[in-house]
């Protein structure tokens, strides 16, 4: 972490959460952080299309911030099933989640796409957070670097800035693994992530933009994970589902 960029600790709640234990778990993350005070992070939960209404409406007032996990690019029209950025900031949303892996993969989600749903949600006043990462056949083939630098040039928009933009690096085979890189490879692909932003976007939004890990995050190695120099919070998957262990994570911040 380093001071100039704010961090932010995101829970994606992916396909959990009805609407008994879904709002008891906004209730208790709103809970946690109006207990926090003046906190020095930023907290942002991502539920379900299905809770985004009520759990916005259980942290309203608390500081927590309220995204979604996908979009539609297309501002409105005959798309069965999708929810356009204009849906989603009328529910609240301040954040979007674009290019999970689990859309990638489950969605055959190319990077154009995901370019795609990042400028619609800026169009749409809101910040995307646009997930990259390699695969574990590609890490195992050394490629890791080479398929970032890819999808950092497919999927970030050419107008991202630190306003509008977050970017996550989520290893695919360290999602609900357990396992995780070593800090020292968090930090060489996070500083590597900087040094791309800046030949595409220009240094000064590369260096305000901020960079979230995600990946098995958890109360054990947050501290650690989150004290790297180009980490500047997490993107957290199972781990946000338990109010104890979210609120654990921010407090490593
Ligand atoms: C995720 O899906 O974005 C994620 C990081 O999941 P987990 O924390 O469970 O590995």
């Amino acid at each position: 972490m380093t001071a100039s960029r704010r961090p932010l600790i995101a829970g994606n709640w992916k396909m959990n959460g009805l609407s008994g234990d879904g709002l008891t778990l906004a209730a208790a993350v709103a809970d946690y952080y109006k207990g926090k005070g003046a906190a020095s992070f930023d907290m942002l939960i991502c539920p379900p299309f299905t809770l985004l209404g009520a759990a916005g409406g259980a942290i309203e007032g608390s500081g927590v911030s309220l995204g979604a996990q996908d979009c539609h690019m297309a501002e409105k029209g005959a798309h069965t099933g999708d929810i356009s950025i204009a849906m989603l900031a009328d529910t609240g949303c301040s954040h979007v989640i674009v290019g999970h892996s689990e859309r990638r993969t489950d969605h055959g989600e190319t990077n154009e796409v995901v370019c795609a749903k990042a400028e619609a949600t800026n169009a749409g006043g809101l910040i995307a957070v646009v997930c990259i990462g390699e695969t574990e056949a590609e890490r195992d083939a050394g490629k890791t670097l080479d398929v970032v630098k890819t999808q950092i040039a497919g999927s970030v928009p050419g107008g991202a800035t630190a306003a509008n933009t977050v970017v996550a690096y989520e290893p695919v085979w360290a999602i609900g693994t357990g396992r995780t890189p070593t800090s020292d490879e968090v930090q060489d692909v996070h500083a590597f992530i900087r040094s791309e932003l800046a030949g595409k976007l220009g240094q000064d939004h590369a260096d305000g933009i901020r960079l979230l890990y995600g990946g098995s995050m958890n109360p054990g190695n947050a501290k650690e994970l989150l004290a790297l120099a180009d980490v500047d919070g997490g993107l957290i998957g199972g781990a946000s589902l338990k109010p104890g262990d979210f609120g654990a994570i921010g407090d490593s911040c």
